[in-house]
C-alpha cells in the first residue's frame, strides 16, 4: 500500500515539474513549423486609389516592391542575418525616389527634407534611431550604427549627422533628397493652407509613404526597421513615430517584429508597434488577431489612419491597414505577394 502511494506521489511530482509550454503566437499550443525565412515590407499607407493610378505608375511601384523583396530574400536564402536583410532592403527603398524615405522624402514647411529612421534587433532587443537628419544618405544605416556603435538609442539633428560621418556613412548635400513631385506637393499644401488662413495642414493628399521591413532569418532572429521623410509641411522640427522604438518599429524574437506607417502622432500615442507585441506576449493573441485589433479597431476608433507590416517567430505575416491602400509585400520560401490597394 505504502509502495503504491509512493509511486503515485512520484508520478504527481514528475507531472508538476514538466516545463511550461507557452506559445506566444497562438494562445493554445499550436505545433507550427517555423519558416526557413520570412520577409515583409511596406512603402507607406494612405489614399492610394486604383482610379488615381496609371498602369505605368502601378508597375513602377510593384517592380520596386519586388526588387526590394529580391534584395532581402537573397540575403536570407543565403543564410544571412535578418538585420542585414532589413538594412539592405530599406536602403534600396530609401534610394528609390518613389518612396517617402531617403531620396524622394517629403518637404518640411521650410522647404527642407528631415529624415527619421529606427532599427531593432529582436534577439537582444537592442535598438537605434535617428531623427531630423538632413545630410545622411541612408538614415536606416545610421539607425543601425547608433544601435551597434554607440551606447545610446536615439540621436537627432546635427549630433546624429556628426555621428554618421564619424562612422564613415555616406553624407550628401541636402539637395540630394530633392524631387519635383514632393516639391509640388508642398506647394499645393501651402496654397491650401493659405486658403484656410494659415490653419496647419500637414498632408491634404493623405498619401504617406514611409518604408519599413521586418525579417526572420534561419536562426529564428527577427529584425525590424522603419525610415521616413515624415509628413509634408511638417514644422518646428516635428518628429513622427518612425524613429520612436515601440511606436514606429519593434522587434522581439519571442513574439514578433513590426514596422508602421501612417499618421505618426497617433502611432506614438498608442505605442502601436509595442502594442502588437504586448497583446501577443500578455494575452497570447496570434499575430493576425493582435495586428488586426490594433489597426482596425483601436487606432481606427481613435481616428488614426495607417497600417503596419509584421511577422511572428514562425514567419507568419500580417499586413493590416485602415487606409484605402498600402504599398506592401512579403516573401517566404516558395511564396511571394505584393499589393497596393485594399481588397
Ligand atoms: N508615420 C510617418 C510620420 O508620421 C509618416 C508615414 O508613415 O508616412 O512621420
Amino acid at each position: 500500500m505504502i509502495r503504491y502511494f509512493t509511486v503515485l506521489m512520484l508520478l504527481a511530482f514528475a507531472w508538476a515539474c514538466q516545463p511550461e509550454v507557452s506559445d506566444a503566437s497562438g494562445g493554445a499550443e499550436e505545433s507550427v513549423e517555423r519558416a526557413e525565412y520570412a520577409l515583409v515590407i511596406h512603402g507607406g499607407a494612405g489614399t492610394i486609389l486604383r482610379e488615381n493610378m496609371t498602369s505605368e505608375k502601378e508597375k513602377e511601384y510593384t517592380d520596386a516592391l519586388n526588387a526590394a523583396l529580391d534584395i532581402g530574400e537573397r540575403i536570407l536564402k543565403a543564410g544571412g542575418s535578418s538585420m542585414d536583410a532589413v538594412e539592405q532592403t530599406i536602403m534600396y527603398m530609401e534610394d528609390s525616389p518613389l518612396f517617402n524615405a531617403g531620396k524622394g522624402a517629403v518637404f518640411t514647411h521650410d522647404g527642407k527634407n528631415e529624415l527619421d529612421a529606427s532599427f531593432m534587433d529582436g534577439a537582444s532587443r537592442n535598438a537605434g534611431a535617428v531623427g531630423g537628419v538632413t545630410t545622411v544618405k541612408n538614415p536606416i544605416r545610421a539607425a543601425r550604427a547608433v544601435m551597434e556603435k554607440s551606447e545610446h538609442v536615439m540621436l537627432v539633428g546635427k549630433g546624429a549627422e556628426a555621428f554618421a560621418q564619424e562612422q564613415g556613412l555616406d553624407i550628401v548635400p541636402p539637395d540630394y533628397f530633392f524631387t519635383q513631385n514632393r516639391w509640388d506637393a508642398l506647394q499645393r499644401t501651402l496654397e491650401a493652407e493659405n486658403k484656410q488662413n494659415g490653419a496647419l495642414l500637414s498632408n491634404p493628399d493623405h498619401k504617406f509613404g514611409t518604408v519599413g521591413c521586418v525579417a526572420l532569418d534561419n536562426k529564428g532572429n527577427i529584425a525590424a526597421g522603419t525610415s521616413t521623410g515624415g509628413m509634408t509641411n511638417k514644422r518646428y522640427n516635428r518628429i513622427g513615430d518612425a524613429p520612436i522604438i515601440g511606436a514606429g518599429a519593434y522587434a522581439n524574437n519571442a513574439t514578433c517584429g513590426v514596422s508602421c506607417t501612417g499618421h505618426g502622432e497617433y502611432f506614438i500615442r498608442y505605442a502601436v508597434a509595442y502594442d502588437v507585441n504586448a497583446l501577443m506576449d500578455y494575452k497570447g493573441l496570434s499575430l493576425q488577431d493582435a495586428a488586426h485589433h490594433v489597426i482596425q479597431e483601436k487606432l481606427k476608433a481613435a481616428g488614426g489612419s495607417g497600417g503596419l507590416i509584421a511577422l511572428d517567430r514562425n514567419g507568419k505575416v500580417a499586413m493590416p491597414f485602415n487606409t484605402p491602400g498600402m504599398y506592401r509585400g512579403y516573401a517566404r520560401p516558395g511564396e511571394r505577394e505584393v499589393g497596393i490597394y485594399g481588397e
